[in-house]
């Protein structure tokens, strides 16, 4: 059976990047999303082993010991971690293994393992970035703010990216995300 690929997905929030994979992801038998662990607490709606789970500090640190992470990081204080055990197992089973994590995490991997591939979601630019989350209205001016600081942080992080899926039309970038994940799907290993 041929093994299925790595991919890394990385977005600064408000990108759209819930939507475009939530598209993807629809094909269950192709793809394998990874389920993070973390230390931040549920939010509604959010099921303990579907979106995440969802441990305490004590419990992460202990499987940072036991060298359990493929990759973790801390971001917005608290940890988020990569299992290792099932990355490989469902990659042997012919699964695409779809890892969404920030920055710091995809920069681990890129290091770590040069099979995976690396896609970025970005906005068209930071203004715009700023006026899609004035426009959904769900945050007050300062959170907003404090947002498109992280997402400029963030974008500083693309050149370790191997594709870049600009989210300007979201039909435009679903349909530029699945040709990517094509063309790995499609790479010759060698
Ligand atoms: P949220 O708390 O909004 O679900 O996620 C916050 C950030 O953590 C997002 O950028 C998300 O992609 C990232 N993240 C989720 N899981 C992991 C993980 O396992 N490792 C790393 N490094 N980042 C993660």
């Amino acid at each position: 059976m041929k093994q299925g690929r790595l991919i890394v997905v990385s977005a600064p929030s408000g990108c759209g990047k819930g939507t475009i994979l939530g598209r993807v992801l629809e094909d269950k038998e192709r793809f394998y999303y990874s389920v993070s662990c973390t230390t931040r607490a549920p939010r509604a709606g959010e099921i303990d082993g579907v979106h995440y789970h969802f441990l305490t500090r004590e419990r992460f640190e202990a499987l940072i010991a036991e060298d359990a992470f493929l990759e973790h990081a801390e971001y917005n204080h608290n940890y988020y971690g990569t299992l290792r055990a099932p990355i490989d197992e469902h990659m042997a089973a012919g699964q695409d293994v779809i890892l969404e994590i920030e920055v710091k995490g995809a920069s681990q991997i890129r290091a770590l393992r040069p099979d995976a591939s690396l896609i970025f979601i970005v906005p068209p630019s930071i203004d715009v970035l700023r006026e899609r989350l004035i426009n959904r209205g769900t945050e007050e001016r300062d959170v907003i703010e404090q947002r498109v600081a992280l997402a400029a942080e963030e974008l500083q992080y693309a050149p370790d990216y191997d594709y870049v899926v600009v989210n300007d039309d979201l039909d435009t970038a679903i349909a530029d995300f699945c040709a990517v994940v094509r063309a790995v799907e499609l790479k010759n290993i060698k």
